[in-house]
């Protein structure tokens, strides 16, 4: 499986802390959506803070 060496990031506060937080994202006009808990759908992914705080980000 070829895996795209271009990758995208952005940065987003933690919705507990809100110290910022690099995420890879995989598009650069993605919308970020910052989620306490986890959905059932849509693409997603786990972003822990420099705080261990646990959450979710989806791609709107
Ligand atoms: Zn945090």
């Amino acid at each position: 499986m070829a895996i795209p060496q271009h990758r995208e990031t952005a940065t987003i506060p933690c919705p507990y802390c809100e110290r910022e937080t690099t995420v890879s994202v995989p598009d650069e006009d993605v919308e970020l959506e910052v989620r306490r808990s986890v959905a059932l759908y849509g693409d997603h992914t786990t972003v822990e803070c420099s705080a261990d705080h646990e959450f979710w980000v989806y791609f709107c």
